[in-house]
């Protein structure tokens, strides 16, 4: 019997942790209590998950319309493009439908009518897990699980070694952190250890990602105002995590946004402005508002009700 006690114990950890991943995936995109509906295809499309493995991917939206109930149509129609390797950011006042782009994206829904492509092939002729593998998320508010630190980075990626987390904490920005801590890498954190600030948080959540390596990363900004000292951090490590990589930003504050290779500005279910910062402000339109009371301190959330209005 007490042979068989460590394969059943191995067998139960590996469980709990993947119990935990789903949790922790579904919580991230507000999924939870919602029926999945999406089948996989009978003769599914290979897709490589890593960069590691291969290119960044491409991300095409094409005149998607979608909704969550038959008798409300959310997305009215968006196309956007976002070249292998470059960086695309979606503003716009909330309820646009910002969010509901990157539930699309891991295929959590189907559309109602247009593509969403992923290496030009239609993201229904790829397997669901192999899509969401290919997909890492930078979530809003990350779920830490009640583990130690090194294995909350270390889940990007099971099996890396130290020096690959440590790496992946560094270029994330939160390695000092960590070695502050009491116990290094092996502090317990979560709910029933050592609590970390939103900051904390989103570094670590960016380590894990650094750590998958995925081949299109989605970044969910928290909507929370961060000091300057803590905003320079975070921007630092996601312009590691997002370098060289195919991303999409879902922005809140406009300072992540400022370098983007085009800016969306999705207002009522459609694009009303794309283009570059530069290009945006000089128009004298949605954003140049959006940009002008954030600049005048009025509003430092571009999803601001302000904005709403000004649509
Ligand atoms: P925010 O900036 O506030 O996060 P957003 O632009 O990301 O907003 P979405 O979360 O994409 O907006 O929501 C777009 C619209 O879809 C909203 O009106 C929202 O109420 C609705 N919606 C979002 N999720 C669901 C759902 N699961 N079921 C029904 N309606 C939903």
């Amino acid at each position: 019997l007490l042979q068989l006690y460590a394969p059943l114990n191995f067998l139960g950890s590996i469980y709990s942790s993947i119990r935990n991943s789903l949790v922790d995936l579904e919580h991230m995109l507000g999924l939870l209590d919602e029926t999945v509906e999406v089948v996989d295809p009978a003769h599914p499309l290979p897709i490589a998950a890593r960069l590691h493995d291969a290119p960044p991917v491409s991300v095409e939206f094409r005149d998607v319309h979608f909704g969550y109930r038959r008798d409300r149509e959310i997305l009215h129609g968006v196309s956007f493009t976002v070249p292998p390797g470059k960086m695309v950011a979606i503003v716009g006042p909330t309820g646009a439908g910002k969010s509901t782009i990157s539930r699309l994206l891991f295929r959590f829904y189907d559309t109602w009518s247009g593509q969403i492509l992923i290496d030009g092939h239609d993201v229904r002729d790829y397997r669901q897990a192999d899509l969401r593998a290919a997909i890492g998320v930078v979530p809003q508010d990350t779920v830490l699980f009640n583990d130690t630190i090194g294995y909350n980075i270390a889940y990007g990626r099971l099996g890396a070694t130290e020096a690959e987390i440590e790496h992946a904490a560094r270029l994330a920005q939160v390695h000092d952190f960590i070695m502050s801590l009491p116990e290094g890498y092996a502090t317990r954190v979560g709910e029933r250890g050592l609590k970390l600030s939103g900051g904390e948080k989103q570094r670590v959540a960016i380590a894990r990602t650094i750590l998958k390596d995925p081949r299109l990363l989605i970044l969910d900004e928290a909507t929370s105002a961060l000091d300057t000292h803590t905003e320079r951090e975070i921007q630092a490590a996601l312009g590691a995590v997002s370098a060289e990589r195919t991303t999409v930003v879902i922005a809140h504050r406009l300072s992540t946004v400022v370098d983007a290779d085009e800016i969306l500005v999705l207002a009522g279910g459609l694009v009303r402005e794309r283009g570059r910062h530069a290009d945006l402000v000089a128009r004298g339109g949605l954003y140049a508002a959006m940009w002008a009371a954030q600049d005048a301190g009025q509003t430092p959330d571009v999803t601001a009700e302000s904005v709403a209005h000004t649509v």
